[in-house]
């Protein structure tokens, strides 16, 4: 995982995670890179914030990558909305243009996640320390 600092075309600054800088470029060119103030998707790259720092500093690794996990759970828990089971439906209803695009997380089966990546539906894998804990279920809307 990567953090880039981000500013849009309005010069709103903000943060986003990538997998890696080939995910930002692909993202970027296809306009899934949204500010999150304006809804801008032509942005730019600001200074990288790398996730880990470098071995030199004092930080232990271990207290550096937990420190990072609980920002990136974090940033999911304040800027995604958490659709639960849903997640392969939504996904797929903003990829083929049914529905508008917003980042979304949730949970898949394996078997999903298997068909997402065949369709080439843009989702990234969540290890367990990056996933926040789900809210309380919402209410039933049927
Ligand atoms: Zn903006």
């Amino acid at each position: 995982m990567i953090r880039y600092s981000l500013a849009c075309v309005g010069e709103h600054e903000f943060e986003a995670w990538f997998s890696d800088s080939q995910a930002y470029d692909r993202q970027r060119k296809r306009k899934l890179v949204e500010c999150p103030t304006c809804g801008s998707t032509e942005v730019h790259k600001q200074i990288m914030a790398p996730t880990v720092r470098s071995s030199d500093r004092a930080v232990p690794a271990e207290i550096a990558a937990a420190k990072v996990a609980a920002e990136i759970r974090e940033h999911i828990a304040t800027t995604h909305d958490y659709v639960g089971d849903s997640f392969a439906s939504e996904a797929r209803a903003m990829y083929y243009g049914e529905a508008e695009h917003r980042p979304v997380w949730g949970e898949v089966t394996p078997d999903e996640a298997k068909e997402l990546v065949e369709e080439g539906v843009p989702a990234l894998p969540l290890p367990k320390p990056f996933a926040p804990a789900p809210p309380r279920r919402r209410a039933k809307l049927n």
